[in-house]
């Protein structure tokens, strides 16, 4: 069975098993590297499902998982494992309260999308059509403090209107109605990543010219009004 597609009003178990499908995929597709990344869905409208600080993402089980309200206080964890909230948890929390649609969120280091902003590249929304057909544009945020509070203030600014939002010099965060959007978001951000990347090491970036854009614009901002 494909859980990434249930919705937040799925059982709590079935969420579970959600996350950590969508962990294994994003560890072993190279998305998600020793314990870092984080995931989460919503559970009914004021409880989240979250996966812990300090855990690889592709060898978590379901009793590895927190359960927090919507300020980030833990109401359910493992009273052996005694699991605790990653300090980017604020990050997710920030998405879901700006956008009550969005029911699930991925954090991870992709490397080709975050050594776009660590080159200070934007993320370019004219190389390859997908970007303007499904992902929209990404936009990267500033530097932000080590701590949980500037993280979420990082992209405070640009969570509305996106999918994605780069995270300078960090990773990325993408978001969704449920996991397999989410998941689909990441894996489209770093294939586009991947491919600029290499063609930049081929000779150059050419451009998709900029009547096409504007269709592939127009088309986006119709489909998104
Ligand atoms: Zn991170």
């Amino acid at each position: 069975m494909n859980h990434l597609h249930l919705s937040s009003f799925a059982t709590e178990r079935d969420l579970r098993l959600a996350i950590i499908e969508a962990g294994r995929i994003c560890y072993s597709s190279g998305l998600m590297h020793a314990n870092t990344g984080n995931i989460s869905v919503r559970l009914g409208n004021d409880r989240v499902v979250i996966t812990p600080s300090k855990l690889c993402k592709g060898r978590m089980d379901a009793d590895d998982l927190l359960i927090i309200d919507m300020e980030g206080a833990i109401i359910k964890s493992d009273s052996v494992r005694k699991r605790k909230f990653s300090s980017e948890g604020p990050m997710h929390l920030e998405i879901y309260h700006q956008l009550p649609d969005v029911r699930a969120v991925i954090h991870a280091h992709p490397i080709n999308a975050t050594a776009l902003s660590v080159a200070g590249i934007p993320f370019p929304d004219d190389v390859l059509q997908e970007v303007m057909e499904e992902l929209g544009p990404v936009p990267t945020t500033g530097f932000s403090m080590p701590d949980p509070q500037s993280a979420a203030e990082a992209i405070r600014a640009h969570v509305k209107n996106h999918n994605a939002i780069i995270i300078r010099n960090h990773g990325a965060i993408t978001y969704g109605h449920d996991l397999e959007h989410a998941l689909n978001y990441l894996e489209l951000l770093e294939s586009v990543a991947k491919t600029v990347v290499t063609a930049q090491t081929l000779g150059g970036v050419s451009r998709i010219p900029a009547e096409i854009m504007s269709v592939l614009r127009e088309t986006y901002s119709k489909k998104h009004s």
